[in-house]
C-alpha cells in the first residue's frame, strides 16, 4: 500500500461486545508520543480505512514536527456512522485499545467525533486531549484556536504575495463556515476583509452573512471567485487538476487537511502563481492547543505558539522562490528535515 511510509506500528482494534472495530497508526515517536485525533467515519473497506490513516498519521509527524511540538505523528480511525453508531461503550472501549499502548499514542477529538466522545475515552486511558479546560490553561474547543492561526498565516501569505500588510479590503472567499470557518470570518470582517461564503448547510452560510456582512455564495462556485484569497475550510482534496485551472485568487491559505488532491498539484498553483499555505503548517492552532492542554501548558503559551505559524510560513514561502520550489515541496522537506534530526538510529522518518 503506496500510503505506507516506514511507518513504527499499525494496530487493529476490535471488540465484540460494542461493535468496535478501530486501527491505530503510529508512524513516527521520533520527537514524542505520536499524537493525532480518532476519525469515525463510516468507511466502505478497511482498506479504505487503513490507508486514511497511514495517510492521516504521516501528515501529523510533519505537523507536530512543524509546529515544534514534542509530538511525534499518530491518528486513529475508527469504522462506522458518526450518527448513528456512537455509544459511551464504544469509546471506553476504544479508550482501552488507546491505552494498550501505554502512551506511544495520544488520541483527540476529530471529524465525527466530539469532546463529549473523548471525555468516554478518558474514563480509561490519560492518553488523551482536548477534553476541556479551566480558567487560563491551554486547551478547549480547537476550532478558534486553528482558526486564529490560518487568519495570521494568511496575512503573511497576503504580505508575501500581494504586498499588503493587512487584510484591510481584501476579498477572500472561505469554503466552508463550520467549526473553524465561522471563528475564521469573525476574525477576518474585523480586520475589514471582504467575505463570501460557502456551506452546504443554508444556516450555516446565514450565520456568517448576519453576523459578519460576508456574501453567500453557491458552494459549486466557492473555489472559482474572483476574490484575492481562497480559504478551503471543508474538505481536502479540493485543489485538483479540473479545479486549479478555474482559479482566481492569487493567495491559498485555509484550514482544512490535505487541500492539494496529489502533492503534484503544488506545482499547478506555483506555475499559475499562486502563492499556497501548505496545510498542516497554518492549520496547526489546534493541535499546539491540544498538546500544551496534555502537557498542563498556559492559554499565553498557546497564544504565542500559533502566533509563530506566520513567520514560520515567511520562511518557507521565502525558501520556495530561492530554491524554485513548490511551498508544499518546501514545507515536506523541512519537516523530514527535523524528523530525521531527531529521530533515534532506525527510527528516521
Ligand atoms: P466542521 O465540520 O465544523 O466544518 C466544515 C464545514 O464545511 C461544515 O459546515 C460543512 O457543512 C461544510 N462543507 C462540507 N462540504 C462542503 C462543500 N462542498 N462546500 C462548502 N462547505 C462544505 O469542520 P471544522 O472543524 O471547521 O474543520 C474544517 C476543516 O479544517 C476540516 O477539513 C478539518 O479537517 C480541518 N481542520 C480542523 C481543525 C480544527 O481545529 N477543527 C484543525 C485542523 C484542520
Amino acid at each position: 500500500m503506496r500510503e505506507f511510509d516506514a511507518h513504527e506500528l499499525v494496530l487493529f482494534g476490535h471488540d465484540a461486545p460494542t461493535g468496535l472495530r478501530a486501527i491505530i497508526a503510529i508512524h513516527s515517536t521520533a520527537l514524542g508520543p505520536a499524537a493525532g485525533g480518532c476519525r469515525m467515519w463510516a468507511y466502505a473497506t478497511t482498506t479504505e480505512a487503513l490507508a486514511d490513516v497511514l495517510r492521516l498519521s504521516r501528515g501529523m509527524s510533519y505537523k507536530n514536527a512543524m509546529a515544534g511540538l514534542p509530538f511525534g505523528g499518530g491518528k486513529a480511525v475508527i469504522i462506522g456512522d458518526s450518527r448513528t453508531a456512537k455509544t459511551p461503550e464504544l469509546f471506553a472501549a476504544f479508550g482501552r485499545l488507546v491505552d494498550s499502548l501505554r502512551g506511544r499514542y495520544v488520541t483527540a477529538e476529530d471529524v465525527g467525533t466530539t469532546l463529549a466522545d473523548m471525555s468516554h475515552v478518558a474514563r480509561v486511558t490519560k492518553y488523551v486531549s482536548g477534553l476541556g479546560r479551566s480558567a487560563g490553561a491551554a486547551g478547549g474547543d480547537p476550532g478558534p484556536k486553528t482558526a486564529l492561526g490560518v487568519f495570521l498565516g494568511m496575512r503573511a501569505a497576503v504580505s508575501f504575495r500581494l504586498g499588503r500588510s493587512d487584510l484591510d479590503g481584501i476579498s477572500v472567499a472561505v469554503q466552508g463556515a463550520g467549526g473553524v470557518g465561522y471563528h475564521l470570518c469573525g476574525l477576518l470582517s474585523g480586520a475589514g476583509a471582504k467575505l463570501r461564503v460557502a456551506d452546504v448547510r443554508t444556516a450555516a452560510v446565514e450565520r456568517v452573512c448576519d453576523e459578519f456582512h460576508a456574501a453567500a455564495v453557491p458552494a459549486g462556485e466557492i473555489l472559482a471567485q474572483d476574490v484575492e484569497v481562497l480559504s478551503p475550510c471543508a474538505l481536502g482534496a479540493v485543489l485538483d487538476g479540473e479545479s486549479i485551472p478555474l482559479l482566481k485568487a492569487r493567495v491559498i491559505a485555509g484550514a482544512a487537511n490535505n487541500q492539494l488532491a496529489q502533492g503534484q498539484n503544488g506545482e499547478a498553483l506555483r506555475a499559475a502563481g499562486i502563492l499556497y499555505a501548505p496545510d498542516y503548517v497554518i492549520n496547526a492552532g489546534g493541535i499546539i492547543s491540544v498538546a500544551r492542554e496534555y502537557y498542563g501548558g498556559t492559554e499565553a503559551q498557546v497564544l504565542d505558539e500559533i502566533r509563530a505559524i506566520a513567520p514560520r510560513l515567511t520562511e518557507i514561502f521565502e525558501r520556495a522562490r530561492r530554491e524554485n520550489r513548490t511551498t508544499n515541496e518546501v514545507a515536506d522537506a523541512m519537516a523530514r528535515e527535523r524528523l530525521q534530526r531527531n529521530a533515534p538510529p532506525g527510527l528516521a522518518a
